[in-house]
């Protein structure tokens, strides 16, 4: 069996309070090599430079997303800055827009990530990037701010966006959401990518793939994503899962 590397996880979320480590020990038992638990305040972003210090391959990114840009302390940049010196931390994120709930001021979110990712790009870092119904606002900051490496994670945009944000040299993250009926959308852009852009990843506790559509969603079901991305690029298997590999480890730029 081949391994799989899940590129973005949330550990650290309330669903895993029963059974936490038990996924963190022993990665393995899920077919998986190495996760990236991603941090989305400043909380859950200690956490994962805590586990990435504790656990064999696991690796931490450190960020704060933007429903969460509220209420930050005055020295939230430096104290992401201290964080992301700890070892094993590979990127800054999740950050990024979200126009989908109307509760944290656009500007403000702007701000944020805008400061996020000057610090990635000082920190020679790459970025994850959450964007959510803000497609038009995402790719003015990313053409203003040229970070070296950022992915945008759990795409869902269409084509055309894809289509822009590949001449800026993204990277695009999957999710299980690519194995639902209704992803044609997803679908349609996953065909047209480069197959050294995608990136596949969990975003567990959410997105799981089906058959497990609607239940907490764990590394061990990672799986059924790259199945299915392997059947819509036409590969094996294997090959899906060495080519996703290859491109997690030069995204992160780690050995796995
Ligand atoms: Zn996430």
């Amino acid at each position: 069996m081949e391994f799989i590397f899940d590129t973005h996880a949330h550990y650290d979320d309330p669903a895993f309070d029963a059974d936490r480590l038990d996924f963190l020990k022993d990665l393995q038992s899920c077919g998986i090599k190495g996760i990236v638990n991603v941090g989305a305040d400043i909380k859950t972003s200690q956490l994962s430079t805590e586990y990435a210090e504790h656990f064999n391959n696991v690796f931490a990114a450190v960020g704060v997303y933007p429903q969460n840009v509220g209420n930050l302390p005055d020295n939230y940049l430096d104290i992401l800055e201290e964080l992301a010196q700890k070892q094993k931390v590979v990127a800054l994120g999740e950050i990024g827009l979200d126009y989908h709930y109307d509760t944290v001021d656009k500007k403000l979110q702007q701000r944020c990530f805008e400061e996020q990712l000057e610090l990635a790009k000082n920190l020679n870092l790459p970025a994850i990037i959450h964007s959510r119904d803000a497609a038009e606002d995402t790719l003015a900051i990313l053409k203003n701010t040229k970070p070296q490496r950022f992915v945008v994670h759990c795409f869902s945009y269409s084509l055309e966006v894809a289509k822009q944000l590949v001449a800026l040299d993204c990277y695009f993250g999957f999710t299980g959401v690519i194995t639902f009926k209704n992803a044609k959308k997803s679908v349609e852009v996953l065909k047209e990518l480069p197959l050294n852009r995608i990136l596949v990843e969990t975003d567990c506790p959410y997105m799981a793939p089906e058959p497990n559509r609607g239940k907490r969603c764990d590394s061990s079901m990672l799986r059924f994503t790259v199945q299915k991305i392997a059947q819509i690029k036409g590969l094996q298997n294997l090959e899906m899962i060495k080519s996703l590999n290859k491109n997690a480890s030069e995204f992160y730029k780690i050995n796995i």
